[in-house]
């Protein structure tokens, strides 16, 4: 499992270096941006696991940066923290108003920025956490990495288990070829779409050995999704 990816936009470099060294510190994959422009072209190749946003950056700022990424369709659920330096409660307000998950004044203690950071990615990223996920009657431990079904091992190559993963962390959400690409291959540009095709069939036949492939449902014209619903065909 490769490390959680974190883009820190940040122009002050004593800060952002400070943040990157904890960061890192903590097995997270840090890529830095001083600007907005310099930020959106990180996104633009690799979508990273969530990003920690300044609020004040010479040129455009963080906060219409914000607000760009949620009105485009590939940035619209990124895992966003707002820093800043002003604590007044209708900046909170305009931060969250914007997109942003989460709001950090500065400044703050790493113990509290990684609080933070892990509670954002819980709730919209927990295939970016190594905590063992449920799914399906399937047990996947990203720390381990194992997959079982009621104590039988799965075997499953490494694409095919952050895959799984990904699935596993989002049940029941419909998630097309372009999105796997950008959140499991971490390259939608380079990659063409049928690789996906290519390891969900592989993902299917792991999975039939512990007779599971039908959690994986393809669905025409959109992608594919893990689902739950065809246990209720078998009972
Ligand atoms: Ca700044």
């Amino acid at each position: 499992m490769g490390s959680s990816r974190v883009l820190v936009v940040e122009d002050e470099s004593a800060i952002a270096e400070l943040i990157a060294i904890n960061l890192r510190h903590a097995g997270f994959e840090v890529i830095l941006a001083t600007t907005a422009d310099q930020a959106q072209a990180a996104v633009d190749g690799v979508l990273p696991d969530l990003v920690l946003l300044d609020w004040m950056l010479p040129g455009q700022s963080g906060l219409a940066l914000a607000r760009q990424w949620r009105q485009a369709a590939r940035t619209k659920e990124l895992p966003i923290i707002m820093l800043t330096a002003r604590a007044e409660e209708t900046d909170k307000v305009s931060g969250l108003d914007a997109g942003a998950d989460d709001y950090l004044t500065k400044p703050f203690s790493t113990k509290e920025l990684l609080a933070r950071i892990r509670a954002v990615l819980r709730r919209k990223a927990p295939e970016a956490l190594d905590a063992a996920v449920e799914a399906g009657g399937l047990v996947l431990d990203p720390a381990t990495r194992r997959c079982s079904k009621d104590g039988t091992e799965v075997k499953l190559g490494p694409t095919e288990f952050r895959l799984l993963h990904f699935f596993m962390a989002h049940p029941e959400r419909v998630h097309s070829r372009s999105q796997l690409l950008d959140r499991v291959w971490g390259d939608h540009v380079f990659i063409e779409e049928r690789t996906v095709d290519v390891h969900v069939k592989r993902l299917r036949e792991a999975l039939d050995k512990v007779k599971c492939a039908q959690l994986i449902e393809t669905v025409r014209g959109s992608g594919y999704r893990l689902t739950q619903a065809y246990k209720a065909l078998q009972a």
